[in-house]
């Protein structure tokens, strides 16, 4: 069967764009985290939508599974296929054309594999932002970035990846293509297909192009770190920066000392500005369409209030665009000096505010009495209530032996309490093959058995990604 499918699909595409060499494949067969490898029967890097439809067509023909792949940051193994052998990577790199900026629609139309940071780069050309932002930029891709519905530093003001999406191109499991390209803030026809495949992880369609809303790019930005001593009093911050910002507060990003310690030990010069790195440092940004000066003055007011109320111990505000970029620097590298100091075990959960300061003190307190001398890299959009709640074993001690050894455990106990926190163990990452397991537990019964209803029901033959998100 397999030299009948690369016989077809030679009918497809030209043979530079299938491929089949174990040295072509590798560099899409291992996800970022180094967690999983797979193998695959050919990877396939096709141009454009009917080029797609034609080769899941033949996927459901052959019964061929079909990984879909984009950027491949993705932190949960969703893009990765399995170890048989017979699954294909469909990898949309090749489809990175820009179809349309509507100015007057403020959107814009693109191809599924156009990579986020060139969007940012176009589209703020044409003086817009395009507000979706996250660490893996410049290589992660919009399919993949609509595909795991991700989230990022600006969903305090801007919301997910969701929020942003108006219409979809989707090749169905069929091997159909849904045009669902509607540029419309109102659409009030039945079923929300759009959202369907949204954050669907490439396992209930194909999706080939979107249509994404744009907002005007701000002229005035502001950026500061400040230095609180404790949870409680950082969400009070957050509280006080909603109340008097309202609209232009866009970043609110929580790092602790441990977290940016690490970053120091691996990345010397992204030392924190803030004297004595404080318990806990804290990112703020505020954008605007009004004056530089005008931004600058209700920041200054702000922490002015928040130094008299107690809330702060220290700020420092960025003087220039370099000096903000290096904040914001400092805060994309702890995933990057976390990957250094060896493979972690990673939580990416969502807290409701009211019950984070309980949820960390509750599961340090635990953790700690069960595993002695380890240690809990915490930072997160804490603004959305998004804690990365990552944990490393003692200084010192074998980390695959740790992992080996404690991961399941460790799991359940940082999610046992999510769930008595009425949280989520997926904020913004996904689920993957990685917390495939864990997500029935998590909706309950009748939310898996529905989702699993959909799947049925859109990708009968299971060739879409199967065994990720869920298993039917
Ligand atoms: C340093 C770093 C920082 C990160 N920070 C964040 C963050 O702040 N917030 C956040 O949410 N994530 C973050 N991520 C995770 C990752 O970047 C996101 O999940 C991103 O959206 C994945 O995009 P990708 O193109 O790499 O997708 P992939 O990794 O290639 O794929 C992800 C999933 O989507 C599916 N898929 C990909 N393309 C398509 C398509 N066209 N149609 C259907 N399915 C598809 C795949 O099958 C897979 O299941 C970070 C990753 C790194 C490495």
């Amino acid at each position: 069967m397999s030299q009948i499918f690369l016989d077809e699909v030679g009918k497809i595409l030209s043979p530079q764009y299938i491929l089949v060499n174990d040295q072509d494949k590798t560099p899409y067969l291992t996800d970022w985290r180094k967690r999983y490898t797979g193998k695959a029967l050919a990877v396939l890097l096709p141009a454009n939508a009917v080029e797609v439809a034609a080769i899941v067509k033949l996927c459901a023909k052959t019964n061929t599974a079909v990984v879909p792949q984009g950027g491949h940051t993705g932190f949960c193994g969703g893009a990765t296929p399995d170890n048989s052998g017979k699954q294909v990577v469909l990898n949309l790199k090749r489809m990175n054309q820009i179809r349309e900026i509507d100015v007057a629609n403020q959107t814009i139309s693109l191809e599924a594999g156009c990579i986020l940071q060139s969007i940012q780069d176009k589209t703020a050309e044409q003086g817009f932002l395009f507000p979706l932002s996250l660490g893996a930029e410049g290589s992660c891709m919009i399919g993949g970035n609509l595909a795991t519905n991700a989230g990022g530093t600006n969903v305090l003001r801007y919301g997910n990846t969701r929020d942003l999406c108006l219409g979809l191109e989707v090749v169905t499991a069929q091997g159909e293509i849904w045009n669902g390209m509607k540029g419309l803030r109102k659409d009030n026809t039945g079923y929300d297909l759009r959202d369907l495949f949204v954050g669907s992880e490439g396992t209930l369609g194909i999706i080939t192009a979107a249509v994404m809303k744009l907002y005007p790019l701000p002229i005035s930005q502001w950026t500061t770190l400040v230095a609180t001593q404790d949870i409680a009093s950082t969400i009070a911050l957050l509280n006080l920066f909603q109340q008097r910002a309202t609209s232009l507060l866009t970043g609110f990003e929580m790092m602790t000392h441990e977290s940016l310690a690490l970053n120091e030990k691996h990345f010397p010069n992204m030392a924190n500005p803030l004297k004595g790195n404080p318990p806990y440092t804290i990112l703020i940004e505020l954008s605007d369409h009004e004056s530089e000066a005008h931004v600058k003055q209700l920041l200054e007011s702000i922490l002015e209030e928040a130094f008299e109320s107690g809330l702060i111990s220290d700020a420092v505000i960025a003087s220039n665009l370099s000096q903000a970029n290096s904040f914001w620097h400092m805060r994309e590298h702890i995933t990057l000096a976390q990957a250094q100091e060896g493979a972690n075990l990673k939580h990416d959960i969502t807290i409701p505010l009211s019950s984070l300061d309980r949820f960390i003190q509750e599961t340090d307190k635990l953790m700690r009495a069960k595993y002695p001398g380890i240690r809990i890299i915490n930072f997160g959009h804490l603004g959305d209530g998004n804690l990365h709640y990552n944990i490393a074993p003692p200084e010192g001690s074998d980390f695959k032996a740790f992992n080996l050894a404690n991961e399941k455990p460790v799991h359940e106990l940082v999610y046992a309490q999510v769930e008595l926190c009425n949280g989520s163990i997926s904020a913004e990452h996904g689920v993957g093959q990685l917390k495939l397991d864990g997500l029935r537990a998590h909706k309950g019964e009748v939310a898996h058995e529905l989702m699993k209803a959909v799947k049925r029901a859109l990708d009968p033959q299971n060739i879409l990604n199967p065994h990720k998100v869920v298993s039917i």
